[in-house]
């Protein structure tokens, strides 16, 4: 059971959007063959991606003169109507992907990177929002994160309010999402609930 600052509920993964990305389905369609391209990202870096038979040369700089070089090993398959399809090898699991994602100085994989998509983290905030929902209706607070908070109910057993009242800081926490600030401001709020002894 995690508390602050820990675990999975401390706060949502960073999007998939909000990395510099190399979709290879767009960068080498079948059977393009080899050829060199160049992507370059709003207040990033721009990189150079050379293809290779089964290598690419990812080489990525940035204004302030950083750069690095990189060969990221291709992987072929042959669709039924012909042609082949290159894709990425992860150089961090070795998985097949059409998605490599900068991260950390890294090309890595969705997974390695730890990345979500923004619909996954739609949809993993709006269960978030329905459980804090739920363990307020336990509480007899009724539902909204940010309404009012009450009580111990009558005849709630004590540890039976800790553990919701557990739940309820972790779910809330998720629920926030990654902005600190809001973050703060919920252990804030929980802080001034005094849980009576
Ligand atoms: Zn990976």
């Amino acid at each position: 059971m995690g508390g602050f600052g820990s675990g999975q509920w401390q706060q949502g993964k960073p999007l998939t959007s909000e990395r510099m990305a190399l979709d290879i389905r767009v960068m080498q369609r079948p059977s393009k063959g080899c050829g060199t391209d160049y992507v370059q990202w709003q207040g990033g870096g721009s990189v150079y991606v050379k293809f290779q038979d089964y290598v690419a040369t990812v080489e990525v700089r940035f204004p302030s003169q950083a750069s690095q070089r990189r060969v990221i090993e291709l992987e072929r398959t042959e669709p039924h109507f012909g042609g082949y399809r290159n894709w990425w090898k992860c150089p961090g699991c070795r998985a097949r992907v059409g998605m490599l994602y900068w991260n950390d100085w890294r090309w890595q994989c969705r997974k390695c990177a730890g990345l979500v998509h923004e619909s996954t983290r739609q949809t993993e905030d709006t269960l978030a929002y329905a459980r804090v929902d739920r363990i307020r209706e336990k509480l007899g607070w009724g539902g909204g994160m940010l309404s009012p908070m009450g009580g111990r109910p009558k005849g709630m057993h004590m540890r039976t309010f800790a553990r919701l009242m557990r739940e309820l800081t972790e779910a809330s926490i998720h629920a926030a999402g990654a902005g600190a600030d809001r973050i703060d401001m919920l252990t804030e709020r929980l802080l001034k609930t005094r849980i009576p002894r």
